[in-house]
């Protein structure tokens, strides 16, 4: 992780927008990104933004260029970013692969983490059903060593045991997950500055995580805490959807001994049937918008 600049104020508020270049932005993104640009600016603060193309398979260079063009003409100003730089980066998280990599051997070593050979079919079919709020399905724990061989999977290097799992398997070795062991039954509880007094059942809501995917690609979770803590960031503004994966980061910040940043989940736009936006509903993606005429500034009251 970058160490802190000598003249960086540490206790400025740090916010930052996050989007991923899967789709085009829609309206839903838009009105929470204003919302973490009001509370950095109401905290004279500044605004990082992240371009989370982390995953390969679905990310794609013109979206970047695309959510560059959309989140501007929305009114949006950020001070750090992969256009502008700035001290805390790279901003693309494509580029911070020895980063992830480094905190994945940080777990594994450890002993938080385990390698894991299932496939999503083996899960969905023995898995109990997804916590309402969160879409994954909980982890039955199949792989999960016992107890007492936690040694085992900590004392090699994560390459031996990721070969070791999957020899067992006749898989190659590079397919396998690596999950985060939570401590089951332990309430995970923080205070939302949205959503108020948050609480979170370890095994319950929500079960052992994936870190690391089986086609070599840092999960979510662990990219998102690693680039959190090392950009400084002093408050999260994202989605009420992420709410549980913030009771599975705060696992991840206290793994690795980092000081988690403050959370503030906003409300999620619904379309007319009740259904959260998502990237595939065109008609509210800010592109439409833009092109039949609706003005930014409509558009963040309505
Ligand atoms: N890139 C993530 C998304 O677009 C952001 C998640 C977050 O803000 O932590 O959903």
């Amino acid at each position: 992780m970058s160490d802190l600049p000598p003249t960086f104020p540490a206790a400025r508020y740090r916010g930052r927008l996050a989007p991923s270049p899967t789709g085009h932005l829609h309206l839903g993104h838009a009105r929470t990104f204003w919302t973490a640009q009001q509370r950095a600016r109401a905290h004279a603060g500044s605004l990082v933004l992240r371009n989370e193309d982390l995953d390969p398979h679905r990310s794609r260079p013109e979206y970047v260029q695309a959510f560059l063009e959309d989140l501007r003409w929305f009114g949006l100003e950020w001070q750090e970013g992969p256009d502008c730089g700035g001290p805390f980066g790279p901003y693309n998280q494509s580029d911070r692969g020895p980063l992830y990599r480094a905190t994945l051997e940080k777990l594994r070593a450890a002993g938080f983490v385990y390698p894991c050979t299932c496939s999503r079919k083996d899960i969905q079919a023995v898995a109990r059903a997804p916590h309402p709020a969160d879409d994954e399905v909980l982890y039955p724990g199949t792989c999960r060593p016992k107890e007492n061989d936690r040694g085992a999977v900590s004392s090699g290097k994560s390459e031996d045991a990721r070969a070791e799992a999957a020899t067992r398997q006749g898989l190659p070795p590079t397919q396998v997950n690596w999950r985060f062991r939570v401590p089951d039954g332990e309430a995970i509880s923080f205070e939302d500055g949205a959503c108020g007094p948050q609480s979170f059942v370890a095994g319950h809501d929500f079960g052992d995580f994936v870190v690391w995917r089986h086609d070599d690609v840092p999960a979510y979770q662990l990219a998102v805490v690693v680039d959190d803590a090392a950009m400084r960031i002093t408050e999260v503004v994202r989605g009420a959807d992420l709410l549980v994966s913030t009771a599975r980061q705060l696992l991840l910040y206290r793994a690795l001994g980092l000081t988690p940043p403050a959370f503030f989940h906003c409300p999620l736009l619904t379309d007319a049937r009740s259904q959260r936006l998502a990237k595939r509903h065109h008609a509210l993606s800010l592109r439409t918008l833009r092109q039949q005429g609706r003005t930014p500034a409509a558009l963040r009251e309505e």
